[in-house]
């Protein structure tokens, strides 16, 4: 269901079941929609939305608030959090409910296996798009540790805005250069997991201070 907010959004509309609001998360702080459901019409790169994830969700993988807190960081530091017409949406988990699948740039958690322990990651997804009677979902791009999927997303945000031309939407200049796999041949070198000696961060889930476990219960989500 697509409506718009009293700002002008886009909303996708996911309703659940029993008419329960979700409990999503996003970075568009001037949004004041009442509606139940998930924001996925967020107009420029620093308004990430994210589910729940582990903060809450008892069978989330990965901290998906937290990757788009260190994601807005990233792209305020590098300039790009002021670049139009790219939606970033994260679930942490292979459910949907943070709307990855239908995002210009799109993840979901994973857990990864490095040097024998387990290590917070995301698959990334390039070129998901919902108009108006038309829906394509993200392609498989590359998996990546969480620790360095900020950059991850910065570098497709910084190709887009260097490489689009005028009026050129993302998933238009997404196929135009070649597509996600394409775009992940770019990529490639983030996805190198150190030793736990060499650089622990990447054991610890974002917002989490132990290291990171995958232990999933019984879910309280619509899904
Ligand atoms: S079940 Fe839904 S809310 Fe929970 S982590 Fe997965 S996508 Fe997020």
């Amino acid at each position: 269901m697509v409506d718009d907010c009293n700002l002008g959004c886009t909303f996708l509309l996911l309703l659940f079941k029993n008419n329960r609001r979700c409990d999503c998360w996003n970075r568009t702080s001037r949004c004041t929609s009442n509606a139940k459901g998930i924001v996925v019409g967020a107009e420029l790169a620093r308004d990430v939305v994210a589910c729940p994830g582990a903060d809450t969700c008892n069978i989330a993988i990965t901290q998906s608030r937290g990757l788009a807190k260190a994601i807005g960081d990233e792209l305020e530091e590098q300039g790009l959090a002021e670049v139009g017409g790219v939606r970033i949406n994260i679930s942490g988990c292979t459910n949907s409910c943070g709307q990855h699948h239908a995002a210009d740039i799109g993840l979901f958690g994973v857990e990864r296996r490095a040097h024998g322990e387990s290590v917070p990651g995301y698959q990334l997804l390039l070129g998901g798009h919902v108009a108006d009677e038309q829906i394509r979902f993200g392609a498989k791009a590359l998996r990546v540790p969480a620790r360095t999927a900020p950059e991850a997303v910065a570098r497709v945000v910084r190709r887009f805005a260097e490489e689009r031309s005028a009026a050129e939407t993302f998933p238009v200049w997404l196929d135009r250069v070649g597509g996600a796999s394409a775009v992940a041949e770019g990529l490639a070198d983030l996805d190198t997991i150190p030793t736990p000696d060499e650089d622990g961060s990447f054991y610890v889930d974002f917002d989490e201070t132990g290291p990171f476990t995958v232990s999933v219960s019984e879910s309280e989500c619509a899904t």
